[in-house]
């Protein structure tokens, strides 16, 4: 008897966080989709590397002019699916990319043209040395959802112009964003599979990492960076780990307290608090604690929480609905141990179900999940301080370390203690913005990452250094090669005397027992 068999393919549905209307919901590419397309990647790599690096170069600014002309345009579609309001869509997605073009139209001819080594040891001079910066092939590209075009756009710029095809996954709630991204590409310049996407969940995900990719470069989570690190090991394969942070803001005695509160209530609360270099923690020296306090519930208050499409909004809703239980759950933890909540301390259903007050927590502690988990939601949790020394171990105890601000009237005492701080970045008298920055670079240590993004160093995470290395005088058989014997060794002996001895005279010695080491007889 014949039975019909139904092949269900699972869904990713693209939301807007601020309505709940479902704006579209797109197939997911299984694992044989997202094998073709890495094994259609490879095949068009080889071309993309041959065009050459001006011509790729020449992408990149046709794809910056599309950007800029459509900048509106697509910050509204980022809105739509994240719910952020639409000007930090303009800031802080579309203004990042154009400037990430920049820095690569501006500089990756420079970073990545071949290398002259000089060699200093003088038995190698006769040799000359080149660092040559190839791609890996196919660099494939995993990526969250609260920045889904300035996280995936500059890694795939930098990837594309060092010469790799690169296959996206974004993720499965900001689909969307993932297209315009793609036809902005193709559109560019770049060949249909030398970028493609992989639209789904994290299965596709894992399917991409157990693909015949060369590189991952992943953010998101921990917990997710840690299952793709130990897939990673099985096979070598190299990745970046963009994780999440816990970042700590200290505000010392002589901070502008004015200044210092505007800048956590922002750093906490933009994007709904869920950005990687977030506020997560705020440190105040005891002096200033209860005028911050103020100063900080104040602000809060005056907040405009609504639809991000709405000029005026400052603070839109989550992404969904867990990620506003696990704020939820961070505050109620709190308040149950003791915080005072000096602002918000809840959800606001009347605007939506995805939306939560933006919240000051003060008397908050390192015994509450708030100050040790990432919360990733619109929660300034704020506690007091009585020495630097206090500030800084409490700013290192925590698994994270991706950034951390510090406020203080003296540069160069916030330059003191940030190098103190365990942290892939340390801001003085700025919180968030170094992601902006298009030439710092962007990762963390401990268990927010490995590798860096962006700069001069995020283009170096997408090329395989090679070292060629050409002796001058190929007719001449290397002093070093066999005809060992004891006359040799002393000639050795005084050769490394001659370059490393402590004084001029046994260098000279040296060098009269060295003399002849040229006219050995070899093998
Ligand atoms: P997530 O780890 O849940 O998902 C990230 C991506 O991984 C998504 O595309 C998802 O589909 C995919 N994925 C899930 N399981 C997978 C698996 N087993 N194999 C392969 N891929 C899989 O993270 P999220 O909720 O999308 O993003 C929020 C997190 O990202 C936060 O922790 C935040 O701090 C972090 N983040 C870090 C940075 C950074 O630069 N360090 C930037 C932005 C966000």
């Amino acid at each position: 008897m014949a039975t019909d068999i139904q092949i269900v393919v699972p869904k990713v549905s693209s939301v807007n966080p601020a309505t709940g209307k479902v704006l579209c919901e797109l197939e997911c590419a299984g694992e044989h989709e997202v094998h073709v397309a890495v094994a259609r990647a490879h095949a068009a790599q080889k071309a993309w590397l041959e065009i050459g690096l001006r011509k790729r170069i020449a992408m990149l600014r046709n794809f910056q002019r599309l950007l800029h002309q459509k900048k509106s345009e697509i910050a509204e579609a980022i809105t739509r699916e994240t719910g952020k309001p639409v000007t930090e869509a303009l800031t802080t997605e579309v203004l990042v990319v154009l400037d990430a073009a920049r820095f690569l139209i501006e500089n990756a001819f420079r970073l990545l043209r071949d290398e002259m080594l000089p060699h200093g040891n003088i038995a190698t001079k006769l040799k000359s040395g080149k660092l040559l910066r190839e791609p890996y092939g196919v660099i494939g590209i995993i990526s969250p959802w609260n920045y889904p075009l300035s996280i995936p756009a500059t890694e795939a710029l930098a990837a594309l112009v060092a010469g790799n095809a690169v296959v996206l996954k974004p993720s499965e709630f900001t689909s969307l964003v993932a297209l315009e991204l793609k036809s902005l590409l193709h559109q560019a310049g770049v060949p249909e599979d030398v970028f493609q996407l992989v639209l789904g969940n994290g299965a596709t995900g894992g399917a991409l990492v157990h693909s015949q990719i060369d590189k991952l470069v992943f953010t998101g989570s921990v917990p997710t960076g840690k299952r793709i690190a130990a897939v990673a090991a099985e096979r070598l394969l190299p990745v970046v780990l963009e994780l999440g942070g816990k970042d700590p803001m200290l505000v010392l005695d002589d901070a502008d307290v004015d200044v210092a509160s505007s800048a956590a209530v922002w750093g906490a609360f933009m994007n709904a608090g869920q950005t990687c270099l977030s506020v997560e923690r705020c440190y105040v020296h005891r002096s200033l604690y209860e005028s911050f306090l103020k100063a900080c519930a104040e602000k809060t208050k005056k907040l405009r929480v609504g639809n991000g499409s709405n000029p005026d909004t400052d603070v839109g809703p989550l992404i969904h609905e867990r990620q506003l239980k696990i704020v939820e759950s961070h505050v109620a933890d709190a308040v149950a141990r003791g915080a005072r909540v000096l602002a918000g301390g809840g959800g606001l259903s009347q605007l939506g179900r995805n939306f939560y007050a933006p919240t000051v927590l003060a008397d908050v502690t390192h015994e509450m999940r708030i100050m040790r988990e990432e919360t990733f939601g619109p929660v300034l949790p704020v506690m007091p301080f009585d020495s630097d020394e206090e500030a800084v171990r409490l700013a290192n105890d925590s698994e994270y370390g991706l950034a951390a601000s510090i406020w203080t009237g003296d540069q160069q005492r916030g330059e003191g203690l940030a190098r103190r701080i365990q942290a892939g970045a340390v801001m003085v008298n700025d919180v968030v913005s170094c992601y902006g920055i298009s030439e710092a670079p962007h990762g963390g240590v401990k268990s927010s990452g490995l590798g860096r993004a962006h700069g001069r160093f995020g283009l170096e995470e997408m090329v395989r250094l090679k070292y060629i290395d050409s002796d001058r005088v190929p007719g001449m058989k290397k002093v070093w090669w066999y005809g060992y014997g004891a006359s040799f060794a002393r000639q050795m002996e005084g050769f490394i005397d001659f370059q490393f001895a402590q004084t001029v005279a046994k260098r000279l010695s040296g060098a009269l027992r060295a003399a002849g080491i040229v006219l050995r007889k070899r093998l």
